[in-house]
């Protein structure tokens, strides 16, 4: 039976992420706390952190068993041959062995789901590891996902997230490969098809995958909402260039603006990278600049930070971690504007709001199609319903 974290239980399984800044510190502290609490209890760490570093892992007092990409999946098989010891199994193969995709969603509540569809990358940006924790891009079939959609409209579903590593990229196969045996169009024109599920968001694409394919789709759709998030990363053209971006600021610009162009009310998210290594003062200004008169709704600012095993980690001219964090805090505030002024301009439009199930302190939320966060009083008749609102 699946428990909460803090209840006592036979099995806990710590999901590691290798983006967290401190995973070796926080998977520690988690380790310790279910040993104070249930010290008999077995404890199994997996995920990308666990595939990148199993030996410091399984050297962690506490820890039963790593589990590297593939073998997560056989969690079942191994929990039956697994016992409490002094010293950790490890089992985790080279992340070039991995294959196979396993699909996935994340039932929020009801209303919203994330669905895996995409996982692994082929790019080589120069700061990241995913590649390295999850390996080459692969995807479900088309088919899959069909089927996989039409269980979770069974369930009651009305809301999914399309969620992958590069999403852009789906339609490797399975195993993978350099050849596209489908695409994310034929996929995204598949779902509008498909019955059961009211709205679906594309959680998160890179700009040189975006075709204006994709976003004349969208504009035309009934099921895709005006939402999109797009990496940028910097604003910097020659900083783009030493993160071994595939795409340049004005091919960047010129999707903003042709999104805006065609969908005046979508919502645009943008992630971005502060203090990468040898990013000046007028680069950082560039990136802030570019960004101030991008036509965006808000952003992700990340801090650089190193990590082994990348190209960046050896470049000269790193960024004092104080000016990393200054420069993070004038996006942060850049960005809270960004979405304000969104918000303003939205303000008296009717949009279709979808409303969640959570009760906080007699209210409840729910997001209008172009992402916007509307907070009422609980009326339980309206849980899980599409509601025309007045933002
Ligand atoms: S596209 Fe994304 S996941 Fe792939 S290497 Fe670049 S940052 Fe990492």
């Amino acid at each position: 039976m699946k428990k909460e974290f803090d209840d006592v239980a036979d099995v806990y399984v710590i999901n590691t992420c290798s983006v967290t800044e401190n995973a070796d510190k926080e998977c520690r502290q988690l380790v310790r706390r279910i040993q104070r609490r249930q010290p008999e209890s077995l404890v199994v760490i997996t995920g990308c952190y666990a595939q990148l570093k199993p030996k410091e892992i399984a050297e962690i007092p506490g820890v039963d068993l790593v589990l590297g990409a593939a073998e997560k999946f056989n969690l079942a098989e191994h929990l039956q041959e697994l016992s409490k010891g002094n010293s950790a199994k490890i089992c985790s193969c080279d992340i070039e062995d991995v294959a196979g995709f396993h699909a996935s969603y994340s039932v929020n509540d009801r209303t919203r789901t994330f669905l895996k569809v995409q996982d692994g990358c082929d790019y080589n940006c120069s700061f990241c590891t995913i590649p390295l924790a999850r390996g080459h891009s692969r995807s479900d079939s088309i088919e899959g996902v069909l089927n996989n959609v039409k269980e979770l409209a069974g369930a009651g579903t009305r809301e999914i997230v399309l969620t992958g590593i590069n999403l852009g990229d789906f339609g490797k196969g399975t195993n993978g490969g350099k050849k596209k045996e489908e695409t994310f169009f034929e996929l995204i024109q598949e779902l509008e098809n498909a019955e059961g599920v009211d709205r679906y968001r594309i959680s998160s694409i890179e700009p040189n995958l975006l075709s204006n394919q994709i976003i004349e789709f969208v504009a035309q759709s009934k099921k895709f909402m005006p939402h999109f998030h797009i990496p940028l990363q910097s604003g910097s053209n020659e900083v783009l260039g030493n993160m071994r971006r595939r795409y340049r600021r004005d091919l960047y610009a010129d999707r903003v603006k042709h999104i805006k162009t065609l969908m005046p009310h979508c919502c645009i998210g943008v992630d971005v990278i502060v203090g990468f290594p040898g990013e000046s003062e007028e680069q950082f200004q560039d990136t802030f600049d570019f960004l101030h008169q991008l036509d965006v709704s808000y952003f992700h600012v990340f801090t650089y930070s190193e990590r082994a095993n990348t190209l960046a980690a050896d470049m000269p001219n790193a960024v004092p971690v104080s000016v990393r964090h200054e420069r993070n805090k004038l996006l942060r505030n850049l960005s809270y504007q960004k979405m304000r002024y969104f918000t303003e301009q939205q303000r008296g439009n009717k949009r279709m709001v979808l409303f969640e199930s959570a009760e906080k302190n007699g209210t409840m939320e729910g997001f209008t199609d172009n992402y916007i966060k509307i907070k009422t009083p609980y009326r339980k008749e309206w849980v899980n319903e599409i509601i025309e609102w007045t933002v």
